[in-house]
């Protein structure tokens, strides 16, 4: 019936809000596709992980010009989102998008409760954060000394 799939909608969304605000027309667009992308490597690492539930980007009510991923359960993170600036480079934007995915997946969690972290890491249990490292975007692990859990959209 002529229905784009949600996610082209999405997409939209977050294109015709960011034309609302200052942001320069063509700029937003290609700002949101690299944040779709983004999305696209933390939906694998989901996947790698066993979680089966589902990942947007989403304009919230509560920011002005930032995006926020939002989980199958509704769930939006608790900082302030993506900022404009996120979506400068990819490097930056996948960190920006993984770590507010991370954020949102563990509320969906219920990790405060469950004690449940995402993504674990495989040798030590513990949660991993999203960081730039040699110019990659990785799940770093605390654990002793650090060390890279796995790339970003490579989770084994
Ligand atoms: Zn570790």
């Amino acid at each position: 019936m002529g229905d784009r799939p949600e996610r082209d909608r999405q997409l939209d969304a977050l294109y015709v809000a960011s034309r609302e605000g200052v942001t320069v027309d063509r700029q937003a667009a290609f700002d949101a596709a690299r944040l779709q992308r983004a999305l696209d490597a933390v939906r694998a690492d989901m996947r790698a992980t066993g979680l089966t539930g589902e990942i947007t980007l989403v304009r919230p009510d509560w920011a002005a010009r930032n995006a926020v991923v939002e989980t199958w359960a509704g769930d939006q993170g608790w900082t302030a989102g993506i900022f404009p600036a996120d979506a400068a480079d990819d490097l930056s934007a996948l960190v920006a998008v993984a770590e507010q995915a991370r954020q949102a997946i563990m509320e969906s969690l219920d990790y405060q409760y469950t004690g449940l972290v995402w993504p674990a890491c495989p040798a030590h249990g513990l949660g991993s954060s999203p960081t730039a490292h040699h110019g990659r975007g990785v799940w770093w692990c605390e654990a002793g000394d650090g060390h890279v859990a796995a790339e970003i959209g490579r989770w084994a």
